[in-house]
């Protein structure tokens, strides 16, 4: 008899576990959005109706410079808190689901002090002495850690950040590699982590490691499709796209924004004489000096052939010029192969600006003014810079 309790109850609860991975994955299924997914991720592990941890974090492999990144937290960040948020989940009959549709339409809930911090955190993966998370990675395994493992990771910032008394780290995996990790804990009830929450976090991290592998892959091929293949600036149809969602955003918050066309100077004279290879290197080298020379928040873009345009948010006429001056003075000091065989000696570019609201309250309207701005530039003899009205 009590056989078959043990396993009624067995049963009920792989059923359940069953349910919420079966819930969490298809949710995954309903975005490639990195953050959404991420998001996704995080509230499975910690939602009540997954698997109810009180806090997950969630680190991302930079196979590019060899690091583990702090990419999203999720978890109140003190008993208080925890209290009001799982009251409000409670009371809101809040699912999964709508936990996730909370966040796709609120994407700031996650600007917290914690979120902000975490995304600070990098590990070199190299030494896996040194590190918790190189050490989970360079192993593909999970670790449970107690209060006394811990002590060994004192010094580590993650763990000091955390403040943890017991804590699971589990790899995500896609394919054989493994591309993430998910942090774990249960800080404000201090329930101890059994066998069975860790067991169904690797479940879950499974599923997770595709689902994150997939949607990089999709970020890398929109990011492709929206970039210029020679410079790697954001291409012309992106150009439009992005001038046009600025605009919307400067005319929301009221604010400024402006727009730089830039022209290199006799540049046919380069190609004619040095071949147009030697004139694309050229061209490349001038797009990372602008976007190395800009600010995080500009766009800067290839407008087509040897004309470039930054999208300027945020910035009045004024601002810009001093913006436009700086880069043009950028490039007469800066050194371009064969640049001696110019009529200037030297590789110069002419620069027009526009700005709303003075100068057009329309792409287009600005893109026109910025031009004509941009002709007067090169009528007033090249290597200058010309403000629109
Ligand atoms: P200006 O000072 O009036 O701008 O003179 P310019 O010779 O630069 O004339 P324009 O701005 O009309 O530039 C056109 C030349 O730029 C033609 C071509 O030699 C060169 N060019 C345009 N697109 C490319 C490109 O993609 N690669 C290379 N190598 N050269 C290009
Ligand atoms: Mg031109
Ligand atoms: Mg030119």
């Amino acid at each position: 008899m009590e056989e078959t309790v043990k396993l009624k109850i067995e049963t009920e609860r792989t059923k359940t576990e069953l349910a919420i991975l079966y819930e969490i994955s298809n949710a995954m299924r309903t975005t490639l959005k990195l953050d959404e997914i991420l998001y996704i991720i995080l509230t499975g592990v910690t939602a009540h109706a997954g698997l109810g941890f009180n806090r997950a974090v969630l680190f991302l492999v930079n196979e590019k410079d060899n690091l583990v990144e702090g990419k999203m937290g999720i978890g109140p960040e003190d008993g208080v808190e925890a209290n009001r948020i799982w009251k409000q989940i409670e009371q809101e009959k809040m699912d999964l689901e709508d936990l996730i549709s909370a966040y796709k339409v609120a994407k700031n809930i996650l600007e917290t002090g914690f979120n902000r911090q975490l995304r600070t955190l990098r590990f070199p993966l190299s030494d896996k002495n040194q590190n918790l998370l190189a050490l989970v990675v360079l192993e593909g395994m999970p670790l449970h850690l107690n209060r006394e493992t811990l002590q060994n990771y004192r010094q580590s910032p993650l763990i000091s950040m955390l403040e943890a008394e017991e804590l699971v780290l589990v790899p995500l995996k896609a394919k054989d590699k493994v591309n993430g990790i998910i942090v774990a804990d249960n800080f404000i009830n201090k329930k101890p982590i059994s066998k069975d929450d860790l067991r169904m976090l690797i479940m879950l991290a499974n599923q997770a490691g595709l689902a994150i592998e997939n949607s990089q892959l999709y970020e890398k091929t929109v990011m492709r499709a929206h970039s210029d293949s020679l410079t790697e600036l954001w291409n012309h149809g992106y150009f439009q796209y992005l001038l046009y969602s600025e605009l919307e955003k400067a005319k929301a918050i009221n604010a400024g924004l402006s727009l730089i066309l830039l022209d290199i100077d006799d540049f046919k004279v380069y190609n004619d004489k040095l071949g147009h290879q030697a004139g694309d290197s050229i061209l490349k080298d001038l797009a990372l000096l602008l976007k190395n020379q800009s600010r995080k928040m500009d766009q800067v873009c290839r407008y087509g052939g040897e004309e470039f345009t930054i999208i300027l948010p945020q910035a009045d006429k004024n601002e810009a010029f001093m913006i436009a001056e700086r880069l043009r003075q950028d490039i007469v000091k800066s050194h371009f192969v064969h640049e001696e065989i110019l009529p200037q000696n030297r590789l110069t570019v002419s620069i027009g600006i526009s700005s709303y609201p003075a100068d057009g309250t329309t792409p287009s309207e600005l893109i026109h003014s910025c031009d004509k701005a941009l002709y007067q530039a090169k009528q007033k003899g090249k290597n200058t810079t010309c403000s629109a009205s």
